[in-house]
């Protein structure tokens, strides 16, 4: 058995074991008290700003682009430095991406990229917490309001973060979580939609739910019988079920705790790497109140791939988060091409994310530092 340090991985408590296995021995699987018990908790973190759970990060993106309502011809201005689910799960609905260059410190979409990008046409300005680091909410919040477009937060990294005194998910008109296993916090697969516009909210719970409507007032045909209910709007099932919702749940009480110790991690790798001409250890800005979900090194001279494999060659589970988005073939096809945002293919391109979860210990941290270490022979 290799002892293989992953680059990220799930903490699992024995509460989170019991809280899961309560919920088997119960009534519900699938939508129960669970489902709206999570969404309250998980509501506790975003500064009261109310939450639908679906099934994943991207199924989160999915629904908030569709609350928005985008369709063919509109355009999202995102940022290429994410998982690609920020800009295909717009593509999906026949919008356009526009993608605008990132900040070369942190990685995060630069307000005023974004600002040149905008057109009358830009329905949605797509920002990401990248490594938990919260974008220039405040300036994208501007840009997108001087276009008459809506900001959406890809959280997916950075619940748990707050900038400026205000927690992630209480900053943009629509914000999006991953409950991924390698994120801060899981249930497996899952993710939410949260939003502070009842709006915007009721549309993400109808698609969500196959755009079903079931209150009789609202019916177009109310009279069919007691069992009817009818579809106004196209939508999918993205119901995150009652089992994932209460390890959700229980993974939300751990959460401070999960967010102390990745930043006594990040801590102890900075300093034991700053010193290091041949690397840069991440910035913090201020104002940023950061759960780190990732420890984004960057490695400089054009040595990223050989530290890599001088890692991965020592059971180090180094990642790259992430290549450009808009190098995926599928958007090649579409006519973008290389060198559309120079500052994002230069962190691309120096990029390595080092072993960062909370059940790492002090000395895996050690050992993945002496390996870095040793590669530049310091
Ligand atoms: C993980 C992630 C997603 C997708 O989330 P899933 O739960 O894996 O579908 C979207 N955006 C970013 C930035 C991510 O890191």
């Amino acid at each position: 058995m290799s002892d293989m340090l992953p680059y990220g991985r799930q903490s699992i408590s024995e509460e989170d074991v019991e809280a899961v296995a309560a919920v088997l021995r119960g009534d519900w699987l699938t939508t129960g008290p669970a489902v709206s018990a999570f969404e309250a908790d998980l509501a506790a973190h975003t500064g009261g700003t109310p939450a639908v759970a679906v099934t994943s990060g991207t199924a989160a993106l999915h629904v908030a682009y569709a609350a928005a309502g985008i369709g063919p011809g509109d355009e999202v201005v995102t940022t290429p430095m994410t998982f690609v689910a920020t800009a295909s799960a717009a593509a999906l609905h026949g919008a356009t991406v526009v993608f605008a260059d990132v900040e070369s410190d942190t990685g995060n979409l630069d307000p005023a990229a974004a600002r040149a990008a905008v057109t009358d046409r830009t329905r949605v300005v797509a920002a990401v917490d990248y490594a938990g680091h919260p974008a220039e909410l405040d300036e994208l919040r501007g840009v997108a309001g001087t276009a008459g477009a809506l900001l959406l937060e890809d959280a997916a990294h950075s619940v748990g973060s707050a900038w400026r005194g205000r927690p992630v998910g209480s900053l943009a008109d629509l914000t999006t979580f991953s409950f991924f296993a390698t994120k801060n916090l899981t249930t497996a697969e899952g993710g939410a939609v949260v939003s502070p516009s009842e709006e915007l909210l009721a549309r993400a719970r109808a698609f969500r739910n196959h755009g079903l409507v079931r209150d009789r007032a609202a019916q177009r045909h109310p009279d069919e019988g007691g069992w009817h209910q009818e579809v106004h709007a196209f939508g999918l099932n993205y119901r995150l079920p009652d089992v994932l919702c209460a390890l959700g749940s229980s993974q939300l009480r751990r959460l401070e705790g999960f967010k102390r110790r990745r930043a006594e991690l990040h801590a102890r790798y900075d300093k034991a790497l700053a010193d290091l001409d041949g690397v840069r250890t991440p910035v913090t800005r201020e104002g940023a109140d950061v759960l780190w979900h990732l420890y984004p090194l960057r490695v400089l001279d054009g040595r990223r791939r050989a530290l890599y494999e001088h890692l991965r060659a020592r059971d180090i589970g180094v990642q790259v988060n992430y290549l450009p988005a808009y190098w995926h073939p599928v958007f090649e096809d579409l006519g973008y091409r290389r060198g559309l945002c120079p500052n994002a293919e230069r962190f691309y391109a120096e990029q390595l994310s080092l072993p960062l979860y909370p059940d790492l210990t002090d000395s895996e941290a050690d050992r993945v530092i002496e390996a870095v270490r040793d590669f530049f022979g310091a």
